[in-house]
Protein backbone atom coordinates (compact mmCIF):
# COMPACT_ATOMS: atom_id res chain seq x y z
CA UNK A 1 0.00 0.00 0.00
CA UNK A 2 1.44 3.38 -0.83
CA UNK A 3 2.36 5.54 1.83
CA UNK A 4 0.14 8.51 1.72
CA UNK A 5 -2.63 6.20 0.68
CA UNK A 6 -1.86 3.88 4.20
CA UNK A 7 -2.01 7.31 6.56
CA UNK A 8 -5.25 8.94 4.59
CA UNK A 9 -7.08 5.27 5.08
CA UNK A 10 -5.49 5.36 8.50
CA UNK A 11 -6.56 9.12 9.81
CA UNK A 12 -10.17 8.02 7.78
CA UNK A 13 -10.12 5.15 10.38
CA UNK A 14 -9.31 6.41 13.50
CA UNK A 15 -12.15 9.49 12.70
CA UNK A 16 -14.33 6.50 12.57
CA UNK A 17 -15.14 7.14 8.72
CA UNK A 18 -15.54 3.73 6.64
CA UNK A 19 -12.53 3.45 3.87
CA UNK A 20 -13.97 2.22 0.34
CA UNK A 21 -11.17 0.79 -1.86
CA UNK A 22 -11.85 0.15 -5.60
CA UNK A 23 -12.07 -2.96 -6.56
CA UNK A 24 -8.77 -3.29 -8.88
CA UNK A 25 -5.32 -3.82 -8.54
CA UNK A 26 -2.78 -5.50 -5.95
CA UNK A 27 -4.04 -3.13 -3.39
CA UNK A 28 -7.22 -3.92 -3.42
CA UNK A 29 -6.26 -8.11 -3.69
CA UNK A 30 -4.03 -7.49 -0.43
CA UNK A 31 -6.64 -6.05 1.36
CA UNK A 32 -9.11 -8.55 0.53
CA UNK A 33 -7.14 -12.04 1.04
CA UNK A 34 -6.64 -9.51 4.61
CA UNK A 35 -9.89 -9.56 5.44
CA UNK A 36 -10.98 -12.93 4.62
CA UNK A 37 -10.94 -15.69 6.83
CA UNK A 38 -8.99 -17.93 4.61
CA UNK A 39 -5.28 -17.80 5.73
CA UNK A 40 -2.80 -17.34 3.04
CA UNK A 41 -0.12 -19.76 2.75
CA UNK A 42 3.48 -19.55 2.62
CA UNK A 43 4.97 -20.55 -1.07
CA UNK A 44 7.91 -21.82 -0.36
CA UNK A 45 8.52 -21.96 -3.63
CA UNK A 46 8.89 -18.14 -4.59
CA UNK A 47 12.02 -17.04 -6.23
CA UNK A 48 11.38 -13.46 -6.37
CA UNK A 49 11.27 -10.54 -4.28
CA UNK A 50 7.93 -9.13 -6.09
CA UNK A 51 6.55 -12.46 -5.24
CA UNK A 52 7.48 -12.50 -1.54
CA UNK A 53 6.40 -8.35 -1.03
CA UNK A 54 3.34 -9.43 -2.16
CA UNK A 55 2.83 -12.40 0.27
CA UNK A 56 3.95 -10.18 2.84
CA UNK A 57 1.83 -7.45 2.50
CA UNK A 58 -1.36 -9.85 1.64
CA UNK A 59 -0.43 -11.74 4.66
CA UNK A 60 -3.15 -12.96 7.35
CA UNK A 61 -1.08 -15.69 8.80
CA UNK A 62 -1.63 -13.68 12.87
CA UNK A 63 -3.82 -11.33 14.02
CA UNK A 64 -1.83 -8.36 13.83
CA UNK A 65 -3.38 -8.22 10.43
CA UNK A 66 -6.25 -6.91 11.33
CA UNK A 67 -4.65 -4.18 13.72
CA UNK A 68 -1.88 -3.60 11.03
CA UNK A 69 -2.25 -0.15 8.60
CA UNK A 70 0.71 -1.85 6.41
CA UNK A 71 2.66 -4.88 6.82
CA UNK A 72 6.59 -3.66 6.82
CA UNK A 73 8.21 -5.38 4.13
CA UNK A 74 12.27 -4.33 4.54
CA UNK A 75 13.56 -2.00 2.36
CA UNK A 76 17.76 -1.07 0.90
CA UNK A 77 20.16 -2.70 -1.44
CA UNK A 78 18.95 -6.31 -2.52
CA UNK A 79 22.20 -7.26 -2.74
CA UNK A 80 24.16 -6.12 0.10
CA UNK A 81 27.47 -6.74 2.37
CA UNK A 82 24.74 -5.95 5.40
CA UNK A 83 21.86 -6.89 6.45
CA UNK A 84 20.35 -5.70 9.46
CA UNK A 85 17.46 -7.34 11.05
CA UNK A 86 14.79 -5.42 13.90
CA UNK A 87 12.50 -6.26 16.19
CA UNK A 88 9.08 -5.33 14.23
CA UNK A 89 7.36 -1.86 12.89
CA UNK A 90 6.41 0.75 15.67
CA UNK A 91 4.11 3.47 15.36
CA UNK A 92 5.80 5.69 12.38
CA UNK A 93 6.98 2.42 10.82
CA UNK A 94 3.13 1.04 10.84
CA UNK A 95 2.17 4.33 9.06
CA UNK A 96 4.83 4.66 6.64
CA UNK A 97 5.59 0.89 5.22
CA UNK A 98 9.30 1.29 5.72
CA UNK A 99 11.82 0.07 8.86
CA UNK A 100 13.03 2.11 10.97
CA UNK A 101 12.11 5.84 10.46
CA UNK A 102 11.42 6.98 13.63
CA UNK A 103 14.13 8.43 16.22
CA UNK A 104 15.56 5.06 16.32
CA UNK A 105 15.84 4.91 12.98
CA UNK A 106 17.56 8.06 13.12
CA UNK A 107 20.03 6.67 15.69
CA UNK A 108 20.04 3.32 13.50
CA UNK A 109 21.66 5.21 10.34
CA UNK A 110 24.21 7.01 12.40
CA UNK A 111 25.09 3.45 13.72
CA UNK A 112 25.35 2.47 10.09
CA UNK A 113 27.26 5.35 9.60
CA UNK A 114 29.94 4.48 11.70
CA UNK A 115 30.24 1.23 9.29
CA UNK A 116 31.65 3.09 6.65
CA UNK A 117 28.04 3.12 4.54
CA UNK A 118 24.92 4.99 3.95
CA UNK A 119 21.34 3.39 4.34
CA UNK A 120 20.77 2.25 1.34
CA UNK A 121 23.92 0.21 0.66
CA UNK A 122 22.33 -1.97 3.69
CA UNK A 123 19.51 -4.23 3.57
CA UNK A 124 17.09 -3.88 6.40
CA UNK A 125 14.13 -6.11 7.23
CA UNK A 126 12.56 -7.08 10.85
CA UNK A 127 11.36 -10.02 12.76
CA UNK A 128 7.78 -9.27 12.31
CA UNK A 129 6.14 -7.97 9.24
CA UNK A 130 3.40 -5.77 11.19
CA UNK A 131 3.16 -3.42 14.04
CA UNK A 132 2.34 -5.70 17.55
CA UNK A 133 -0.18 -3.43 19.14
CA UNK A 134 1.06 -1.20 21.61
CA UNK A 135 4.80 -1.96 20.64
CA UNK A 136 4.46 -4.71 22.81
CA UNK A 137 6.87 -7.37 22.89
CA UNK A 138 6.07 -10.36 19.45
CA UNK A 139 4.43 -13.06 20.67
CA UNK A 140 5.81 -16.95 19.91
CA UNK A 141 3.31 -17.51 17.45
CA UNK A 142 3.34 -14.25 15.72
CA UNK A 143 7.22 -15.04 15.18
CA UNK A 144 6.69 -18.18 13.88
CA UNK A 145 4.23 -17.29 11.46
CA UNK A 146 6.66 -14.59 10.14
CA UNK A 147 9.70 -16.62 10.50
CA UNK A 148 9.65 -17.85 6.90
CA UNK A 149 9.50 -14.43 5.35
CA UNK A 150 12.51 -13.10 6.73
CA UNK A 151 14.59 -16.71 6.00
CA UNK A 152 13.31 -16.10 2.36
CA UNK A 153 14.93 -12.74 2.72
CA UNK A 154 18.32 -13.77 3.93
CA UNK A 155 18.35 -16.11 0.88
CA UNK A 156 17.76 -13.95 -1.82
CA UNK A 157 20.05 -11.09 -0.46
CA UNK A 158 22.61 -13.60 0.26
CA UNK A 159 24.49 -11.17 2.68
CA UNK A 160 28.11 -11.20 4.10
CA UNK A 161 27.62 -10.53 8.00
CA UNK A 162 23.85 -9.95 9.70
CA UNK A 163 23.63 -7.74 12.15
CA UNK A 164 20.85 -8.82 15.14
CA UNK A 165 19.77 -5.17 15.96
CA UNK A 166 18.29 -5.53 19.80
CA UNK A 167 17.68 -8.27 22.39
CA UNK A 168 14.18 -9.98 20.92
CA UNK A 169 15.77 -10.00 16.90
CA UNK A 170 19.12 -11.59 18.59
CA UNK A 171 17.26 -14.32 21.04
CA UNK A 172 14.92 -14.82 17.76
CA UNK A 173 17.88 -15.17 15.23
CA UNK A 174 19.57 -17.68 18.09
CA UNK A 175 16.96 -19.17 19.00
CA UNK A 176 17.65 -18.49 23.04
CA UNK A 177 16.81 -16.59 26.12
CA UNK A 178 20.36 -15.70 27.20
CA UNK A 179 20.66 -11.73 27.82
CA UNK A 180 21.72 -9.64 25.17
CA UNK A 181 25.14 -8.84 27.03
CA UNK A 182 25.92 -12.52 26.98
CA UNK A 183 25.58 -12.24 23.31
CA UNK A 184 27.12 -9.38 22.05
CA UNK A 185 30.60 -9.03 20.95
CA UNK A 186 30.82 -12.52 19.94
CA UNK A 187 30.97 -14.10 16.05
CA UNK A 188 27.52 -15.87 15.82
CA UNK A 189 25.84 -17.44 12.67
CA UNK A 190 22.34 -17.64 11.03
CA UNK A 191 21.75 -19.58 7.66
CA UNK A 192 25.09 -19.77 7.55
CA UNK A 193 25.72 -16.12 7.58
CA UNK A 194 28.38 -14.49 10.15
CA UNK A 195 26.21 -12.25 12.60
CA UNK A 196 26.69 -9.95 15.38
CA UNK A 197 24.73 -8.78 18.03
CA UNK A 198 23.82 -4.84 18.55
CA UNK A 199 21.95 -2.96 21.09
CA UNK A 200 18.82 -1.65 19.62
CA UNK A 201 18.84 2.16 19.07
CA UNK A 202 15.96 2.61 21.22
CA UNK A 203 17.34 1.38 23.71
CA UNK A 204 20.68 3.39 23.43
CA UNK A 205 18.36 6.50 22.95
CA UNK A 206 17.49 5.42 26.75
CA UNK A 207 20.36 4.36 27.78
CA UNK A 208 23.16 7.20 26.36
CA UNK A 209 26.11 5.16 28.59
CA UNK A 210 25.47 1.90 26.32
CA UNK A 211 26.35 3.63 23.41
CA UNK A 212 29.97 3.18 23.41
CA UNK A 213 29.65 -0.36 23.47
CA UNK A 214 26.93 -0.35 20.91
CA UNK A 215 30.07 1.37 19.31
CA UNK A 216 32.79 -1.67 19.79
CA UNK A 217 30.07 -4.03 18.61
CA UNK A 218 29.82 -2.16 15.07
CA UNK A 219 33.63 -2.08 14.75
CA UNK A 220 33.86 -5.63 16.34
CA UNK A 221 31.47 -7.35 13.47
CA UNK A 222 33.53 -4.81 10.49
CA UNK A 223 37.13 -6.28 11.43
CA UNK A 224 34.77 -9.35 11.74
CA UNK A 225 33.81 -9.11 7.65
CA UNK A 226 37.24 -7.42 6.76
CA UNK A 227 39.07 -10.72 8.10
CA UNK A 228 36.39 -13.04 6.53
CA UNK A 229 36.97 -11.37 3.11
CA UNK A 230 40.81 -11.88 3.61
CA UNK A 231 40.25 -15.54 4.20
CA UNK A 232 37.81 -16.01 0.56
N1 LIG B 1 12.22 -0.98 15.83
C1 LIG B 1 12.47 -2.10 15.11
O1 LIG B 1 12.97 -3.07 15.63
N2 LIG B 1 12.17 -2.07 13.82
C2 LIG B 1 11.66 -1.02 13.22
O2 LIG B 1 11.42 -1.07 12.03
C3 LIG B 1 11.44 0.13 13.99
C4 LIG B 1 11.72 0.13 15.29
Amino acid sequence: MKNSQAKHSYYLKSMGIDVWLKRKGSIVQSQLAVDSDDTVEFNSNLTDWSGLQNQVESCNRCSLAKSRTQAVFGNGNKQADWMLIGEAPGHHEDLEGQPFVGQAGQLLTEMIRALGLEREQVYIANILKCRPPKNRDPKKEEIEQCYEYLQKQVDFVQPQMILAVGRIAAQTLLKTDAPLAKLRNKEHQFSGVPMVVVYHPAYLLRSLIEKRKAWQDLQFALQLLRNNKKTI
